[in-house]
């Protein structure tokens, strides 16, 4: 079959240049020098990437640019005047410069978190927020089939330096099973996931259009995510603070403000027991109404999971037995 010389179709060329925008995003040097895109041999992919705004030029001006027009010689001086960069070569003397000729290209990675969580139709409801920097973001959350998952954005899942914070942190802010992270990282390290959390590559799940993201099939992905899922047995209090929720047996519990707070306080006291006089004057109650059993009436499974009390009037966390973190 003859070479076809048409030119590609718009979402091929999408298709090539979010392909490289990944790249680009999950590269670790933060800007492209300009010689290097023009010598690319895909001006054409970086032209387009530029007119979507995935690119956009960075501060300063480039070191070491080439003569565009002799392309033998650097550019010994750039001046600016009137709106127009100018660099004087000793072959062909002063040549006019355009933008993308003289300061560096570089991919703006909070605009693309702002295009992915607008993309997902969290922007509205959600601030997202880097947890660890430039690295790993929460978008917000999404509801699917009836189970909330928190969505993330993350980068450099294989950099040794990176994967024991990222992983920390999924760890400290979602349930297991609950964790959707989307990135550009090709072969994501799995240690960087808490148990049940799942890795949607944004190219499976992203299309670039002009100024952002359309999203699909993130839905497939979680369905296929639902039957792969191992269930969790976790029994802990380690989403105490970050969720106010206790885990048992893999399942969550909303906690309420006192409920949280009279676990607080036993957790506090590292296992030792603590009279209701203490707990009451916390949770600023009368101490004839510190009673366990009507504090946790709508938590009946996290008082019998989580406390043992005497009749003396104290109260101490139980230990749990497979030894996870309380
Ligand atoms: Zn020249």
């Amino acid at each position: 079959m003859p070479w076809s010389h048409k030119k590609p179709t718009v979402q091929a060329r999408n298709d090539i240049a979010f392909s490289r925008l990944c790249g680009l995003i999950e590269a670790a040097a933060g800007e492209l020098h300009p010689d290097a895109v023009r010598y690319s041999g895909e001006q054409e992919v970086f032209r387009h990437l530029i007119d979507l705004g995935a690119l956009g030029p960075g501060d300063g001006l480039s070191a070491g640019i080439l003569c565009p027009w002799c392309g033998g010689a650097e550019l010994a001086e750039i001046s600016f005047a009137q709106g127009q960069h100018r660099g004087y070569c000793s072959d062909c003397g002063w040549v006019d410069l355009a933008v993308d000729q003289v300061k560096p290209l570089r991919v703006d990675v909070a605009r693309i978190v702002r295009w992915l969580s607008a993309g997902l139709g969290l922007a509205g409801r959600y601030a997202y927020e880097a947890l660890v920097p430039d690295t790993l973001w929460r978008l917000g959350e999404l509801e699917h089939r009836r189970k909330r998952r928190a969505v993330f954005f993350g980068r450099h899942l294989t950099h040794p330096a990176s994967v024991p914070l990222i992983a920390q942190q999924l760890q400290a802010v979602c349930a297991p099973n609950c964790g959707v992270v989307i990135t550009t990282t090709p072969d994501a390290d799995p240690t960087v996931l808490a148990v049940g959390h799942r890795l949607v590559p944004l190219r499976a799940v992203a299309h670039l259009r002009k100024g952002g993201f359309v999203i699909e099939n993130l839905d497939a992905w979680l369905d296929v995510v639902d039957t792969a899922e191992e269930p969790s047995s976790e029994t802990s209090l380690r989403l105490l603070h970050s969720g106010r929720i206790a885990l048992i047996a893999g399942k969550q519990h909303k906690l309420s403000p006192q409920v949280y707070r009279f676990l607080s306080v036993l957790e506090a006291a590292g296992g030792e027991p603590v009279h209701k006089r203490t707990l009451a004057d916390e949770l600023d109650i009368a101490v004839d109404r510190c009673k366990g059993t009507d504090i946790f009436k709508r938590h009946r499974d996290v008082y019998r999971t989580f406390v043992d009390h005497d009749d003396a009037g104290h109260y101490w966390l139980k230990p749990i037995p497979d030894g996870r973190a309380i």
